[in-house]
């Protein structure tokens, strides 16, 4: 099997990187950057983000795992310690796999020459380049919703609905659900302009499309990186076809993770 190992760069994800690669090169896997089968990736969730987007256009034939090399990571939730273990479940593949569902985001230009296609494992922040208010025409299923006027929009997969999501008062949704969520970021509610309010739930298929009301540059960030868009007609948000993969060697439960982020004490 081929195999490759992304670091977050400081000395301790090194260490292990190539103590994993010398010891899963010895069980006879072939490390391989360009057509892995499992990536590894060693330091914190932003590692693992960044690992994602690095083989993102190989999501089918590739599956993720996360060792931490900080404080326990959403995706990143193997411990150095459980590494020796983890190397010979590794050597003994063929591995279990279990998928999360992914987001689907492309940004049209007005001119029609340019369409970009992302996907965000945790989500996709829509704000104005400048901090003055984002107003967009909010579309769902080719219906108007609402006109939002605010700091931005948020939309989070399932898994990521634990991260920034969470922070904004969305709810945590369980990656079995093949969805969405769209939460606000400090909307502008008053007797002129109105909102919703709540964070929405959109299953597959259910289209989000924002259309700009005012001509104006977005900041608009995909996970741990932001791009920035002049002239954009609109920005459509679905759950994608695809979806990520990740390498199972043991039971975590996303219900125990999300405890032992957030409310557990550390025992
Ligand atoms: P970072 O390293 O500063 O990450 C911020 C924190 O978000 C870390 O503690 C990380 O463990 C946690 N995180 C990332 N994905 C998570 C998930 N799915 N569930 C629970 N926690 C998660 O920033 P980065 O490396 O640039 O990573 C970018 C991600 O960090 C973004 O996708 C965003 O969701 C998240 N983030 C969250 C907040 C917030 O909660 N207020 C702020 C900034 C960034």
């Amino acid at each position: 099997m081929k195999f490759a190992i992304v670091s977050k760069g400081d000395d301790r994800s090194n260490t292990i990187k190539t103590t994993m690669k010398e010891y899963l090169t010895e069980f006879t896997l072939d490390y391989n950057e360009e057509e892995p089968e499992l990536v590894i990736s060693v330091g914190g969730d932003g590692t693992f983000l960044e690992a994602f987007h690095r083989y993102h256009h190989r999501l089918d034939k590739t599956a993720f795992i996360g060792v931490h090399t900080g404080h326990l990571g959403f995706y990143a939730d193997y411990t150095p310690g459980e590494l020796e273990k983890l190397i010979i479940e590794i050597a003994k593949t063929p591995f279990q796999t279990i998928e999360y569902p992914l987001l689907e985001v492309i940004v049209r230009s007005k001119t029609g020459e340019k369409e970009d296609r992302w996907l965000a494992l945790n989500e996709a922040m829509i704000k104005t380049a400048d901090g003055s208010s984002v107003v967009l025409d909010v579309e769902i299923k080719g219906e108007h919703f609402e006109t939002f006027r605010g700091d931005g929009i948020c939309l989070s997969t399932p898994s990521g609905s634990t991260a920034y999501n969470k922070a904004l008062g969305g709810a945590i949704l369980h990656p079995s659900f093949e969805a969405i969520q769209l939460t606000e970021m400090a909307s502008i509610n008053n007797r002129v302009f109105r909102t919703i309010g709540s964070p929405l739930i959109l299953p597959k298929h259910h289209t989000c499309m924002l259309r700009p009301m005012r001509d104006s540059s977005f900041l608009i960030s995909l996970d741990h990186f932001t791009k920035i868009y002049t002239n954009v007609k609109s920005i459509q948000c679905r759950v994608a076809k695809e979806k990520v993969r990740f390498a199972r060697f043991r039971q975590f439960p996303f219900w125990n993770r999300v405890r032992d982020s957030f409310v557990a004490d550390g025992d």
